[in-house]
């Protein structure tokens, strides 16, 4: 069985002692992946590169193939 290393100390095995677990603003709670220390705006935004609206458009086939 491969040996786990602890993601906080390089040195030593993981023992579980859960400490990576911590949340980084409140130390008495387990991280529930809230999101609020990545300060994450209320609205984000992505770039597209194009809008394929042909079906038939080779494109669209091949993404359809993707899925
Ligand atoms: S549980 Fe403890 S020993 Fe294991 S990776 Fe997390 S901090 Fe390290
Ligand atoms: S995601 Fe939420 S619970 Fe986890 S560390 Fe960040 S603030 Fe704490």
């Amino acid at each position: 069985m491969e040996t786990k290393m602890c993601v906080l100390d390089e040195t030593k095995e993981c023992d579980g002692c859960m400490e990576c677990e911590v949340c980084d603003l409140d130390p008495s709670k387990i991280c529930d992946n809230c999101g609020k220390c990545l300060n994450l705006p209320d609205v984000v935004s992505i770039k597209i590169d194009d809008v394929i609206l042909d079906p038939n458009d080779p494109r669209a086939k091949e993404l359809t193939k993707k899925r």
